[in-house]
């Protein structure tokens, strides 16, 4: 099947891509699973207009305006990319083969596991990958922020602005000496050791460690740094930045003629708010290119 606009993820940047590339009648497909969103297990709440929002909802409700514009979405994976007489080659992981004459990368970021028992399972329940957004649900409550580096420093720092104690769980210190002394001032008691296990039924309760102590929590922030989906995008000749991120001008353009990116792949800060901006930016542009104009 061929396509003007093939856009790669189903989430906040990608549908809302989606709906700009189609709403300029551009013929446009979606790739991707949005049960793989970040957004999926979120609940929104800075988002401009909306004072609480479940982030199942706003990805129903965006998959719904996409396709109400015309978009096609397919809740597979892209498994390759290249570039083709007509623009590029887009291959599913059933197999199935389309062309498009532009491409939009919103493809998210995957954040790094810590794999110890209890994380899987408590996700959403106290467990967290972004201290940033989820800082406000944790207000006087014991929390724990295990990672070594800088983001493990900016989230101690952060929570402990919300939480009543932060623990900093770090076998090592990867931070820079700045950033470390700024969340030991304000108050986020490092902690070295290994953890082992997050503790907890229904709710995170607790945070086991190698040296056979357990630390009181209620949230357990894994900030060990994100990285991001960028190898099929090197394939199409786009050279992501050191951090495993794509960058992009003010249209959302890569520097390679016909693809755009928008949303966490393209950077800080991972947040709706940005994704949501630059999906609008990028699904024009795209639509814009893909029809000549
Ligand atoms: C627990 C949690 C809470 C959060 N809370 C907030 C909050 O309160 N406020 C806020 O502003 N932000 C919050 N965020 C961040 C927010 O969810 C993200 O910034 C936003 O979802 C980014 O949108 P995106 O479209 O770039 O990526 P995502 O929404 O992550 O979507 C990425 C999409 O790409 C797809 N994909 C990946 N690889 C491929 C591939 N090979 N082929 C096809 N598709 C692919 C995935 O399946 C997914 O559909 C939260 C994140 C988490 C994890």
């Amino acid at each position: 099947m061929n396509y003007d606009v093939v856009i790669v993820g189903m989430g906040a940047a990608g549908l809302q891509a989606a709906i700009a590339a189609s709403r300029k009648k551009a013929k446009t497909l979606v790739l991707g699973k949005h049960e793989d969103s970040a957004l999926f297990w979120a609940e929104v709440e800075n988002y401009f207009g909306v004072r609480r929002v479940e982030g199942k909802e706003m990805l129903a409700i965006g998959m719904e305006q996409a396709t109400s514009f015309g978009a096609e979405l397919m809740e597979e994976d892209v498994i390759e990319l290249a570039k083709a007489d007509a623009g590029f080659k887009v291959v599913s992981d059933s197999g199935k083969e389309f062309t498009a004459k532009s491409l939009v990368f919103a493809s998210g970021i995957s954040r790094k596991k810590l794999k110890i028992p209890g994380e899987k399972e408590l996700f959403g329940k106290g467990v967290s990958y972004c201290s940033s957004c989820d800082c406000n649900f944790y207000k006087n409550v014991p929390v724990a922020v295990i990672g070594t580096g800088s983001e493990a420093a900016i989230s101690a720092e952060l929570m402990t602005h919300y939480a009543s104690h932060v623990y900093w769980v770090a076998q090592e210190m990867e931070a820079s000496d700045n950033l470390r002394d700024k969340a030991l001032a304000a108050g986020a008691e490092l902690v070295t050791a290994e953890p082992t296990e997050i503790g907890g039924e229904e709710k995170v309760s607790s945070l086991i460690l190698a040296n056979g102590k357990s630390l009181e929590v209620n949230g357990v922030f894994i900030e060990l740094g994100a990285r991001s989906t960028t190898d099929m995008a090197m394939d199409l000749g786009v050279m992501p930045d050191p951090e495993g991120t794509i960058k992009v001008d003010r249209k959302c353009s890569v520097g390679v003629d016909g693809i755009y990116a928008c949303g966490d792949i393209t950077g800080k800060p991972w947040q709706v708010p940005k994704a949501v901006g630059e999906g609008g930016i990028a699904g024009a542009e795209a639509a814009n290119y893909a029809r000549g104009l």
